[in-house]
């Protein structure tokens, strides 16, 4: 079958991409970096406005006291939002990597693969947009579909800065393709798990340890009653993970009983009903511990991110995006769950169905041995540019949102 020619031609610019994506990495943009974010933000306005002269380019605060860094912001784009069909794409162009990690610079592990900061998570995943909307645009169908792009500064951080940006476009795009990397195997994103923090805090009584302890409440022995506990629950309630992540209690005085104690636990679920379910189990638990110490645990905290669950129209591109990779030769992908969350969760809990996990493929995320398979990029690239003509072409349909 022959391809618009654009689109065969994403396949010999290897080297090109490899080259962007190797200069923008070396842009520090750790979330909490303020300048190197606004760096990294004027090297993708330019890029995407030479791409894109036509569409309209916004940046747009993205504040968030106590997590963004001041003068923090997102780049959209758009272009034809009043065509018939609107996609969504998005990126984020923050990265773990701040301004004083050892972490800093790329270099070539061999001529395809790229090792560097952010390479796969996920400014792979910008080039891979840029170049599938590039080659789109000069497909013969491509006036009958608009989109929007939004790249976001803080989404390893939580994305609390830009979610109202994400819930806005939710509910003016039928679809949305978020450019997370792939799984080194290939394959893309099912479903991911919803993410949020729960505190607990134990309430003891402080007491002299020697002359009246049997005044004291230990809040550390306490506590600890109640996290062991906790850590059960993921036994008792498949696809819910529950993980104690710090403890603090007592003081550098040992010889005083601790009134206080407190731990951070890490709670990731499935499915949307996990969250009362869970809750449910943390509350007796802190209720047994009540009842056989005396001592109250408080919990404070949540979800931050719902879990992304599988949408029906999910089910409809899914096998396009398959049938896309065969047309273009990209090897066989399936697609998985995922335990980590992203902006693709936003998107579904604001009702905007999302293909996810469409970037290059890549490893070792978050440390320092990550790196990107740069001949991926193109491939990657022309799947999407594929789905979005055929979309245009009216050879794709979405079932209504
Ligand atoms: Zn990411």
């Amino acid at each position: 079958m022959s391809l618009p020619p654009s689109i065969t031609a994403l396949a010999s610019r290897t080297a090109e991409f490899g080259a962007l994506l190797e200069q923008w990495a070396n842009v520090n943009s750790g979330s909490g970096h303020a300048a190197g974010l606004a760096r990294m933000l004027a090297a993708l306005r330019e890029e995407f406005i030479r791409a894109f002269p036509a569409a309209t380019c916004e940046t747009l605060a993205a504040d968030a006291a106590g997590f963004n860094p001041p003068g923090a912001q997102a780049l959209r784009l758009r272009l034809r939002p009043a065509a018939p069909t609107q996609i969504f794409l998005c990126g984020h162009y923050d990265t773990v990597y701040e301004a004083d990690d050892a972490f800093q610079i790329c270099r070539w592990a061999d001529p395809h693969t790229l090792h560097g900061p952010g390479v796969t998570d996920m400014k792979g995943g910008l080039v891979t947009l840029l170049a599938a909307l590039e080659a789109f645009e000069q497909t013969a169908h491509a006036a009958n579909l608009g989109w929007e792009v939004l790249l976001t500064p803080d989404e390893e951080t939580g994305s609390h800065g830009t979610r109202q940006l994400l819930e806005d476009a939710a509910r003016r795009c039928h679809f949305g393709l978020v450019f997370e990397p792939a799984r080194p195997n290939g394959d893309i994103i099912h479903s991911r798990k919803g993410t949020g923090g729960v505190v607990a805090t134990c309430h003891g009584r402080a007491a002299h340890a020697a002359k009246t302890p049997n005044d004291g409440r230990n809040a550390i022995l306490g506590l600890a009653e109640f996290l062991l506990a906790a850590a059960k629950i993921p036994a008792e309630l498949p696809g819910v993970l529950v993980n104690v992540g710090n403890i603090r209690g007592g003081s550098a005085a040992t010889n005083v009983v601790p009134h206080r104690a407190s731990a951070e636990i890490d709670i990731r679920i499935t499915r949307a009903p996990d969250l009362p379910a869970l809750w449910g189990r943390l509350h007796a638990i802190a209720f047994d511990v009540h009842e056989t110490t005396g001592m109250k645990i408080e919990l404070t905290g949540g979800l931050n991110r719902p879990p992304k669950e599988c949408l029906p129209a999910e089910e409809v591109l899914f096998p396009e995006w398959q049938r896309a990779a065969r047309d273009v030769g990209v090897a066989p992908f399936t697609w998985v769950h995922g335990g980590g969350a992203s902006d693709g969760n936003f998107l579904t809990a604001a009702g905007l169905p999302n293909l996810d996990g469409l970037g290059p493929i890549g490893d070792q995320l978050h440390s320092d041995r990550e790196h990107c398979r740069v001949d991926t990029l193109a491939p990657r690239a022309q799947i999407a540019a594929l789905v979005l003509h055929r979309l245009a072409s009216g050879e794709i349909t979405l079932p209504q949102k």
